[in-house]
């Protein structure tokens, strides 16, 4: 229905608005979109570097339907390319993908559709681009002008220090020099400066125009809570999460199984997903994550890459991630549609012993190691913060805010920490740490602070001490933190070559030497922690509609989201594709807030195009209608 239209650049500003409310049904660009699809459209290169859940794909699918010919979309998600072709022809956009899930003929045939000029978006995978056989298929299109663009998706693989990299992506130049009429657009959410200049010069797009957007994701609520009873406190922020997809990471394979069927014996539709898993298991697991309603992924990092289902409404970390730039990436997966997301870590200082040992046991150089250190080190900062979350993060990405700045989005900004004078408490510690010859690790420097009779103790006449016992008065938990907090500011240092021993560093001198203090957060009982993870839920809600369209549903209009909800499902799987193909929440809830008509009102909602009106119109209407 919209197959070649082709314009003179003069009226394109006006046709790419046009063309994103008669597709896809919106009524605005978001951000930066409409500068790149100009720049696209006009035939030059762009790099663009936005947050998931950003709107990346509009930037080059926009181009592809207001520039002659096809676009060429290369992307490493191989499983990811039935959803994406779906739900460009659930907008009447004819869409084709080629990779190594089709056999001979279905390529073939793809190929020619190509050939005819009857696909506008063909996504291929890397390692198809370079060959032979596709090349001589781009030279014939290129030679009748008919290739619109190509789009580099997640550029950030051509990139070799990051854990994405992918071979083939260096081959991508190939595309400049072969067809160099051609625009390119690349894109990643992958934000730090070096990749960003390595992006440049490896796709040789050193005179692309490059976009660069805010990574905040003001929707996701960010928390950190200490490891007490991991389990239970996993119960307690799933429980006010029912009904919602999510995802929890874990570190270990075993661990992702264990935690996966705890979850499903408190009656969680919870899924492993790891890389030991069989290439069968894992397919089907993300496919029931991607279609059926509340599904829990309990995962290793494995998971995740080219997940674009938008409404995962939280993120679970029960392991410390390797740094900010993972943790980001992962903890964005939540809420790409914009509605209010939950990102949850649950730390303790096990997690850093642990992540020390792997850097160092790795055969990574000195410099790696270094480096992978003071990845952990900002990591842990973000952790032990007593000042916005968000704020951290942001500066990491060099988006650095004001001081004092409170995003009213993260458990610090909503529920400010009271600090106390933990000087004399990090005195006592340290004296410990070295009069037990820096020996050990934290369990046991608090079982001599406190008193305890344990059998190591008295083996090591640790009971002999004079520092035996001068920490009762502050419980375990407490004194778990302070080792955590001391950690974090680099006065100790777990040695993972002495399984964890805590040794200390030049920067605890001042504090023992009492030049300066440590003021941290009290450690919240189990109570509080329960109250905080309801209390945050209810302020990010708050947050999020705290416009006036997007005031709560009233009771009928509930009524009618939950209807439509069920009558998605049907669709969804009535066509065999993911229900968020079909429409978003968001679009389900205008529909349900507005309760139309007529087909001209049901246009006006913000998801609602044309092929989606044609398609669907009658059956909407007729829908709500009956429950007036
Ligand atoms: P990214 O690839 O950057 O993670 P997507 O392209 O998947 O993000 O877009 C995220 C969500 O936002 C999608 O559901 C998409 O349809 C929606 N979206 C993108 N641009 C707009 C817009 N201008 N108006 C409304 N919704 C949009
Ligand atoms: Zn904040």
């Amino acid at each position: 229905m919209n197959s070649s239209v082709s314009s003179p650049s003069s009226t394109v500003a006006h046709d790419a608005l046009a063309t994103l409310k008669r597709v896809y049904g919106y009524t605005s660009f978001r951000g930066a979109q409409r500068e790149i699809v100009d720049c696209v459209v006009a035939g030059e290169d762009a790099l663009v570097l936005m947050p998931t859940g950003g709107g990346k794909s509009l930037c080059y699918q926009l181009p592809a339907l207001l520039r002659d010919g096809v676009a060429i979309v290369v992307s490493p998600l191989i499983a990811l390319m039935q959803d994406q072709v779906d739900a460009l022809t659930a907008l009447g956009v004819s869409a084709s993908f080629l990779n190594s899930s089709l056999s001979l003929d279905e390529a073939r045939s793809v190929e020619q559709r190509v050939a005819r000029g009857e696909v506008k978006l063909l996504y291929v995978a890397p390692e198809r681009l370079n060959t032979e056989r596709f090349l001589a298929l781009l030279d014939s299109l290129s030679n009748a002008n008919k290739i619109a663009l190509f789009a580099i998706d997640e550029a950030h693989c051509v990139s070799q220090w990051g854990h994405d990299f992918r071979s083939d992506y260096l081959e991508l130049t190939i595309l400049h020099t072969r067809f160099p009429q051609v625009p390119r657009i690349a894109l990643t959410a992958t934000a730090d400066e070096a990749t960003r200049a390595e992006i440049r010069t490896k796709l040789q797009l050193e005179n692309a125009k490059q976009f660069v957007s805010s990574f905040d994701r003001p929707n996701i609520h960010y928390a950190v809570t200490d490891r007490s009873d991991e389990r239970d406190q996993l119960i307690d922020f799933l429980d006010a999460h029912a009904h919602e997809a999510g995802i929890v990471y874990c570190l270990s394979r075993s661990k992702v199984e264990d935690i996966a069927s705890f979850l499903r014996t408190k009656g969680y539709n919870a899924l492993p997903y790891h890389a030991g898993l069989d290439a069968q298991t894992r397919r089907d697991h993300q496919a029931r994550f991607l279609r059926e309603d509340a599904v829990v992924i309990v995962a290793t990092i494995a998971f995740g890459m080219g997940i674009d289902k938008p409404d995962v409404r939280f993120v679970v970390h029960l392991d410390l991630p390797k740094s900010i730039e993972g943790y980001y990436q992962e903890t964005g997966r939540a809420g790409r549609d914009g509605e209010p997301a939950h990102a949850i870590m649950v730390y303790g200082l096990g997690d850093v012993v642990k992540q020390l040992r792997f850097i160092e046991d790795s055969d990574a150089g000195d410099e790696f190691k270094r480096l992978q250190k003071s990845r952990l080190d900002r990591l842990l900062a973000l952790a032990e913060t007593t000042a916005c979350r968000r704020a951290i993060l942001l500066d990491y990405f060099g988006e650095a805010q004001p001081n004092g700045y409170r995003c009213m989005n993260c458990d610090n900004c909503n529920d400010p920490p009271d600090t106390w004078d933990a000087t004399r408490a990090a005195q006592m510690l340290l004296s410990t740490a070295v009069r037990t010859g820096q020996y050990f690790g934290g369990a046991h420097l608090i079982d001599v602070l406190r008193g305890s009779k344990s059998e190591k103790v008295l083996a090591r006449g640790h009971d002999q001490l004079p520092v035996y016992g001068i920490g009762n008065g502050i419980d375990a938990d407490t004194w778990r933190a302070v080792i955590r907090q001391l950690v974090a500011r680099g006065l100790l240092h777990a040695d993972s070559e002495a399984y964890g021993a805590l040794k200390l560093t030049e920067l605890a001198r001042p504090l023992l030497r009492g030049e300066t203090s440590l003021f941290m957060r009290p450690i919240a009982s189990k109570q509080e922690r329960r109250a905080k993870t309801i209390r945050s839920k209810a302020e990010s809600l708050k947050r999020a509609r705290r416009t006036d369209e997007d005031e709560a549903l009233t009771s009928d209009a509930q009524a009618r989201f939950a209807a439509l909800k069920t009558w998605r499902t049907a669709q969804a799987n009535a066509a065999n594709v993911p229900a968020f193909v079909v429409f978003s929440d968001a679009t389900l809830r205008a529909i349900a807030r507005a309760a139309p008509v007529t087909r001209e009102a049901l246009l006006s909602v913000s998801g609602v195009g044309e092929a989606k009106l044609a398609r669907y119109g009658d059956e909407l209407l007729a829908l709500v209608d009956s429950l007036r």
